[in-house]
């Protein structure tokens, strides 16, 4: 079976506690590899790799052109093994190989883009006002940077990350997903590979506790930025205050998709069953309650569910499959958990709502596309995050209808508002409480475009100009003249 060893200071590094853990393919039902299960030692190592690289090693003597050069040549890196990347992630996340494919081939952007942003990073003079002095600031790396990642987009939700820490000039450990590691792991080759130098940036597989933990707590890191739920966000918020560091969190959501009257429906539809259908509804933006106004309910109902109802599941790596597995098998039982919630709590189950035993499904953990009506939005399945394909629909009135119901959630992440009335997509952009609203689409996301929870979705941003600005430090410079 195929192994995967840690990546510590430009090379592999085995594990010091000498055990390996399997990692599944979720298609197949079954290990397909090993990684290696790190520790504390192991954290350590890297974080001391991470901190010579930032004040001994060349990354800290390259110019803030240069490395922004390095960035775009790790770019080419990433494009050029697109292929490669891809398929490992559909291994081990049983996410559709075309889509990964397209994925991997937007990564490149975020590596030119802070690239381009690495030697524009300023400092200010201050118009003082003692006399006798001249004041600056400087701008400068935050130091190493810890990165921990969930498996649902493992090399995304990384480059989100690592390319502005490393534009800002940081270097990082980072911690995967337990279920997902090898797809980072090969990245960071790819990237040392295309010239970034050794100890920049490194990985540490294993698990919460055993690696993200001491990860945290070491000293010599100065940040945490975290994707995962909101459960274990809290934990790592918790210790990294404890600590005294800084941290970005982006977490889970229930996001409202919001059809209207008004709407194109054909767009609408479709928005609505990509938004939540679309990796299998494991993605932090799913648009997983379907709120439709009563005036179109049924009409919109009958063809969320008919459309739903075709699509193709099976082999991720088939191009004509449209539904690939759930990742994981504890995320697979949590699923058909929360089907079994939704039906006990009154829901009307209107598709799916079982695993699927369709003969290309395999021995994979499908379950069936699944729409429940007649949900209130106090309901579990209204209010709580499931993270599979299971949609939630809500009936409401007018637009003040729309707002409470949306914004009856212990969440804040995306919003799809679908209306032809241009003054309504700006009052409704206006009151639903969401880092993201999408109008007349859904699931849009772009290197340029912060992204971000309100409420128990996260705190901080991350994309756009300002993502640089969570891995910076400013000093203020006094000079006696
Ligand atoms: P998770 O919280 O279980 O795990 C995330 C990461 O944290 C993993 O690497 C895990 O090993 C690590 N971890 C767990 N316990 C830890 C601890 N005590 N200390 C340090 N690290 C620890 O999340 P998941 O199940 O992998 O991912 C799914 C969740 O991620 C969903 O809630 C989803 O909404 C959220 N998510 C959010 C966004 C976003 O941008 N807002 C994007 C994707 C996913």
């Amino acid at each position: 079976m195929q192994r995967f060893p840690m990546h510590v200071d430009g090379g592999d590094r085995l594990p010091a506690s000498g055990e390996w853990f399997e990692t599944e393919d979720p298609y197949q039902g079954s290990a397909w590899a090993e990684v290696a299960r790190g520790g504390g030692s192991d954290v350590d190592a890297a974080v001391t790799a991470a901190h010579q690289a930032l004040t001994r090693g060349p990354w800290s003597t390259l110019t803030h052109t240069a490395r922004g050069l390095v960035l775009n040549r790790v770019a080419d890196g990433i494009a050029a093994n697109i292929d490669r990347l891809a398929e490992l992630e559909v291994r081990d996340n049983g996410k559709l190989l075309a889509e990964m494919r397209g994925q991997v081939a937007y990564l490149p952007e975020w590596f030119r883009y802070y690239g381009g942003l690495s030697d524009k990073i300023e400092g200010t003079v201050i118009p003082m006002d003692k006399p006798g002095y001249f004041t600056f600031t400087r701008r400068e790396p935050l130091g190493v940077v810890a990165i921990i990642t969930p498996w649902n987009s493992p090399l995304m939700l990384l480059a989100w990350k690592l390319a502005p820490a490393l534009a800002a000039g940081c270097t990082v450990v980072i911690k995967p997903s337990e279920f997902t590691s090898a797809s980072t792991i090969e990245l960071v080759r790819v990237m040392e590979a295309a010239g970034l130098p050794a100890g920049v940036v490194n990985v540490v597989t294993g698990f919460g506790a055993e690696v993200g933990a001491p990860l945290i707590e070491h000293p010599l890191v100065r940040k945490v930025g975290f994707t995962g739920s909101d459960t274990t966000g809290r934990h790592i918020g918790a210790q990294a205050a404890r600590n005294l560091k800084r941290f970005t969190l982006e977490l889970g959501g229930k996001s409202p998709n919001i059809v209207f009257g008004d709407a194109d429906l054909d767009a609408a539809v479709n928005g609505v069953v990509s938004g939540i259908f679309a990796a299998t509804g494991q993605s932090c933006i799913a648009g997983s309650r379907l709120l439709v106004q009563s005036s179109v309910h049924d009409e919109v109902v009958e063809r969320v569910v008919a459309m739903s109802r075709t699509a193709r599941m099976g082999n991720p790596m088939d191009a004509e499959t449209q539904v690939g597995p759930v990742t994981t098998r504890p995320q697979y039982q949590k699923v058909l958990d929360y089907i079994g919630v939704a039906q006990a709590e009154g829901a009307t189950l209107a598709l799916g709502g079982r695993p699927a035993d369709r003969p290309e499904c395999g021995n994979g953990w499908f379950v069936e596309p699944t729409i429940f009506t007649g949900v209130d939005n106090g309901m579990r399945i209204a209010q709580e995050e499931v993270f599979g394909p299971v949609l939630a629909v809500i009936p409401f009135d007018d637009e003040d209808d729309a707002v409470r119901i949306a914004n009856d959630s212990l969440y804040g992440l995306g919003a799809g508002v679908w209306t032809s009335d241009i003054g309504r997509a700006f009052r409704m952009s206006e009151r639903i409480q969401a880092g993201t609203v999408w109008v007349n689409t859904y699931r849009a996301v772009s290197f340029m475009a912060p992204f971000g929870g309100v409420k128990d979705s996260g705190i901080g941003r991350e994309n756009g100009i300002s993502a640089v600005d969570e891995y910076l430090e400013t000093k203020t410079v006094w000079m006696n003249t």
